[in-house]
């Protein structure tokens, strides 16, 4: 089942020159369109899968829309299959909320990252943390050459 968003919590993102889950999507699928309130008739923006079938179900846009308004379903490695999974992403940390099949809900809170956002050091644990410019033109990663990894220096046949 791919993602899908639940109108009545989506606000189009409402303020920002691009949704959210449009700018997040690997296979370029959300997109923003009229959606009428049934009730009310009004006509709002909304985010929209527009090619289910298309869906990696990666989670990139349930991880990122800042009002939890889209839904998956669960991987069957850490739920049995028939839930409904929310993430909300924070920080440091997410919060997934799952829904079983049966009703049930639980939720589980894992760390996101070790280091501040915006205080990697990229170059931690290689070296002196510097590529040589001289070899850029052979295969192989900068880092790969900082750490003295042989990879680095193999030439292709
Ligand atoms: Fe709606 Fe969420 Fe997409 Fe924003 S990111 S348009 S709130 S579904
Ligand atoms: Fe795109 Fe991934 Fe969201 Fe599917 S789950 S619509 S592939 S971002």
């Amino acid at each position: 089942m791919p993602s899908f968003v639940i109108t009545e919590k989506c606000d189009g993102c409402a303020g920002q020159d691009k949704t959210a889950c449009m700018y997040i999507c690997p296979h370029d699928l959300m997109a923003l369109k009229e959606h009428v309130d049934p009730s009310t008739n009004e006509v709002k923006m909304k985010g929209v899968n527009q090619e289910p079938v298309q869906c990696w179900e990666c989670y990139n846009c349930v991880k990122i829309c800042p009002q939890q308004a889209i839904s998956v379903r669960c991987y069957a490695d850490f739920a049995p299959l028939g839930g409904e999974v929310t993430p909300m992403l924070g920080s440091d940390s997410i919060m997934w909320t799952v829904k079983f099949r049966n009703g049930n809900i639980k939720r589980f809170k894992f760390p996101v990252r070790t280091v501040e956002a915006g205080n990697v050091d990229i170059f931690a644990g290689v070296g002196e943390g510097k590529a040589d410019v001289a070899r850029i033109k052979e295969p192989g990663l900068c880092t790969q050459q900082a750490s003295g990894d042989p990879r680095a220096t193999i030439t292709p046949a």
